[in-house]
């Protein structure tokens, strides 16, 4: 088993409605900022499954025929997006069996942190994995019998996960919704021409014209049938609630709404809290494109500074266009963005941005912004500095790529050739998002994490499995040599 390949997703289902699968198109559709890499969708028509999945953008891997040949009322569908490593078709999901309980099919959000060891114990009482991603294991648990004999798994195998899941869960004639406890990752529900819908953001409600109805809480099991809704909670004690503050800053598409705070105004506020926060004396306001859009607004709003749009996006740049050759030195970082040089030159920028993770974005743009001949350029950036990884579905490098991990923030400046940069504070962050502090995950921020997760176990693990496998005949030699073959 190599390590567990980290993937943040998008999830959307649909409980009753005889165009689902079509739902579930545009569900996903609207959800693919959360994945490029896979997309997929299972339906059932009350006894069959139908699966199709493959690599690419949604609309490259359902066409009108293909969409159409998925006939039932019940759909649940996945984006996925996912580290090096796990980047093969049968990687993607909703996976699906077919076992004593009937089908189900599985469609994940998050990163299981016990997957390693649940994997382990898994396998070393038989099971057989499909995959290496960790969703497979709530499949394989789901599968099992439910403790002392009782046929419930479903309670059962949702407590024995730790980390970070929103789940989709679908049977030939239910639909089953599931969150962790702790309620890292968003998943919200709706109502559509009398069918329910479940989605990771609702940006993809506002697409099919559903009405939003309300989150799925944390620990909660929500499960849709033909009778109506069935909710319970899964884990009565209390949990810390750890909703993921980078959903706000980041990752979550601006028209959504995050537990009742809309995405694009919360990043407005983390600008004009970062402007009270770092002022600065500047002719223009600039945002790196688009996610530096909504809180360059905001700075220029509080600091009453103009704003401009002078990085120009090209939308249609995929994942695999042609490396370029040393022809063009450059072209990574002008592909996506290109400069209108006029709007600065001999100008004292403020250019905001989002994040800066191993900072080689910015020390392009920043670049970008000098050799156009800007006279000063100030860097913002509306979260605070990530110091750690996240073990909850973001893919964050390990602490040794992470910029402010390893350095001052005047090395970085210089190594960013900024004339001053500047962060948003973690207070201040959380204020402009308007929640209690204690119920984010700020893991990324302070090392707070509020599930532990132990690197070194998963480590001993694998070492464990790639050192005391034996193969089908090495076990009958090693018999054979103890007298023990029959
Ligand atoms: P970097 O060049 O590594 O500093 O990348 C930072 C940029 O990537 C920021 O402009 C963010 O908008 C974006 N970003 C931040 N986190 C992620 C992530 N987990 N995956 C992809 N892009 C990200």
């Amino acid at each position: 088993m190599q390590a567990y390949p980290k993937h943040y997703c998008g999830v959307f289902g649909v409980f009753g409605h005889p165009k689902a699968a079509e739902l579930t198109y545009y569900g996903l559709f609207a959800l693919q900022h959360r994945g490029q890499e896979s997309a997929g969708i299972v339906v059932s028509d009350g006894n069959r499954f139908d699966v199709h999945k493959g690599m690419g953008l949604v609309p490259q891997v359902f066409d009108a025929q293909r969409l159409q040949s998925l006939k039932g009322h019940l759909a649940i569908g996945h984006t996925r997006y996912s580290t090096t490593g796990s980047s093969q078709v049968h990687n993607a999901q909703p996976l699906t069996v077919d076992c004593a309980r009937g089908k189900i099919a599985v469609a994940h959000n998050g990163n299981l942190t016990n997957a390693a060891v649940l994997r382990e114990e898994l396998e070393s009482a038989g099971s057989i994995f499909q995959t290496t991603v960790d969703s497979e294991i709530v499949l394989h648990l789901l599968a099992q019998p439910g403790p002392n004999g009782s046929a419930n798994s479903l309670v059962h195998a949702i407590r024995r996960l730790e980390g970070a899941y929103s789940l989709l869960i679908m049977t030939e004639r239910e639909l089953i919704a599931a969150r962790d406890p702790h309620g890292f990752r968003p998943l919200v529900l709706g109502r559509v021409d009398g069918a329910w819908v479940v989605a990771s953001e609702t940006c993809a409600f506002d697409l099919i014209h559903a009405h939003y109805e309300r989150e799925i809480q944390p620990g909660e099991i929500l499960i849709i049938r033909e009778g109506g809704l069935l909710s319970l909670q899964a884990f009565p004690e209390h949990r810390r609630r750890a909703f993921c503050v980078f959903e706000y800053v980041y990752f979550a598409r601006p028209d959504s709404v995050l537990e009742g705070r809309n995405v694009h105004l919360a990043r407005v506020e983390m600008g004009r809290q970062l402007a009270r926060e770092h002022p600065v004396a500047a002719d223009l306001v600039i945002p790196v494109p688009d996610s530096g859009n909504s809180a360059a607004l905001g700075y220029a709003l509080e600091s009453g500074i103009p704003f401009e749009m002078a990085f120009v996006r090209n939308h249609y740049v995929g994942r695999s266009f042609l490396q370029p050759s040393q022809l063009i030195r450059d072209f990574n970082v002008r592909v996506k963005l290109n400069l209108i040089g006029e709007l600065v030159r001999g100008k004292r920028v403020v250019v905001v941005d989002d994040s800066i993770v191993r900072g080689t974005t910015c020390k392009a743009r920043v670049n970008t912004l000098k050799e156009a001949g800007a006279k000063e350029v100030h860097v913002r950036v509306s979260c605070p500095p990530h110091m750690f990884p996240c073990v909850y579905g973001i893919d964050f490098p390990d602490r040794s790529k992470l910029m402010a991990a390893n350095h001052s923030l005047d090395e970085i400046r210089h190594y960013l050739k900024a004339d001053s940069l500047q962060y948003l504070s973690l207070e201040g962050m959380v204020k402009a998002i308007g929640r209690a502090r204690d119920t984010f995950c700020l893991a990324c921020y302070n090392g707070d994490y509020p599930v532990p997760y132990d690197p070194s176990l998963d480590k001993e693990i694998m070492e464990r499995r790639r050192t005391q496998r034996h193969s089908l005949v090495e076990a009958l030699l090693q018999d054979q040599a103890q007298g023990r073959l029959l």
